[in-house]
C-alpha cells in the first residue's frame, strides 16, 4: 500500500473537527450560531479516496474549480453536494449544469447567459453566486463593489433560468488574516443590501467567503459558507 497516501490521509477526519471547532471558536466571538456556517471542502487535485473519507467523516458539500476534476471524480464519490467554485469557461457550462448544486464564481452577463440557456435546455434553474473581488486584484476573477448591483440585475432581467443566491470573493493574502476584514466587509455590505431586494428569481442566503487561512476573518464579517482545502486535506502538490 502507498504509505504517503495511508500518511496523508490519516488527518482528514481530526482536521474536519478541528477546523469545526474553530468555526465554533469565531462563531461565539461574533455572537453568531455555528450551525448557520456551511462548510464546504475544496477537493481540488485530491484523489476520491481522500474525499470520500471526507464525506465519512461529515462533509456533505465539495467545492472543485476544474469542471474536467468534477466529471473525472463524482462517478467515484459518496453521495455528496458539489460546489463549482473556480473560473468557469462558458464552452464548459453545458458539462456541470446538471451535476452541481451552486455555481460561486459567475462574473459576468455574458457567462450568466450561457448559465441560463443550458439551464433552460436541461428544463432547470441552476442556483449562483456572483464573485465579487473586492480588493481588485488583477490576478482574481470578480466584479468590482460597485459593479454588483448592474450585474444581479441584468441576470435577473436576462436570465429566467437563474436564480441569484448570494456572494463569493476570495480576499488579497494577508500575512495577518483578519487584514482580509475589510474586504469581507464591503462583501457583505453588497449582501445586506440584496437581502432588502424582493424579486423572484433572487434568493439571497449565501455569503461564500473564507479559505484556510482566513475563514475566521470571514465569519467575523458574516460569511455563512466557507470553502476550506488545506486545512482539511493538507497541503496541496500540482503535477
Ligand atoms: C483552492 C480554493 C479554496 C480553498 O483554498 P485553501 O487555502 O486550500 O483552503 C477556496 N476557494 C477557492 C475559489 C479556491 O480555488
Amino acid at each position: 500500500m502507498n504509505s504517503d497516501w495511508v500518511k496523508g490521509s490519516m488527518g482528514i477526519r481530526e482536521n474536519i473537527a478541528e477546523v469545526r471547532r474553530r468555526v465554533g471558536e469565531y462563531a461565539r466571538e461574533a455572537g453568531r450560531d455555528p450551525g448557520e456556517i456551511a462548510l464546504i471542502a475544496v477537493s481540488k487535485t485530491r484523489t476520491p479516496q481522500e474525499i470520500n473519507e471526507a464525506i465519512a467523516a461529515g462533509v456533505t458539500d465539495i467545492g472543485e474549480n476544474k469542471v474536467q476534476e468534477i466529471l473525472d471524480k463524482r462517478d467515484a464519490l459518496q453521495p455528496v453536494n458539489l460546489h463549482m467554485i473556480g473560473h468557469l469557461q462558458r464552452n464548459k457550462v453545458k458539462y456541470i449544469i446538471d451535476k452541481v448544486k451552486l455555481i460561486h464564481s459567475v462574473d459576468s452577463l455574458r457567462l450568466a447567459e450561457e448559465i441560463d440557456v443550458c439551464a433552460a435546455r436541461r428544463g432547470l434553474t441552476m442556483d449562483i453566486l456572483v464573485q465579487i473581488n473586492a480588493a481588485q486584484e488583477e490576478s482574481k476573477f470578480g466584479v468590482a463593489v460597485h459593479e454588483a448591483d448592474a450585474l444581479v440585475r441584468e441576470i435577473l432581467d436576462a436570465c429566467e433560468h437563474v436564480r441569484v443566491c448570494g456572494f463569493m470573493s476570495v480576499a488579497p493574502f494577508a500575512e495577518n488574516p483578519r487584514d482580509a476584514r475589510v474586504w469581507f466587509g464591503q462583501v457583505k455590505g453588497v449582501f445586506d443590501a440584496f437581502r432588502r431586494v424582493s424579486h423572484e428569481r433572487l434568493d439571497v442566503r449565501h455569503l461564500s467567503m473564507g479559505m484556510s487561512h482566513d475563514f475566521g476573518a470571514a465569519i467575523l464579517e458574516g460569511a455563512n459558507m466557507i470553502r476550506v482545502g488545506t486545512a482539511i486535506f493538507g497541503e496541496r502538490h500540482y503535477a
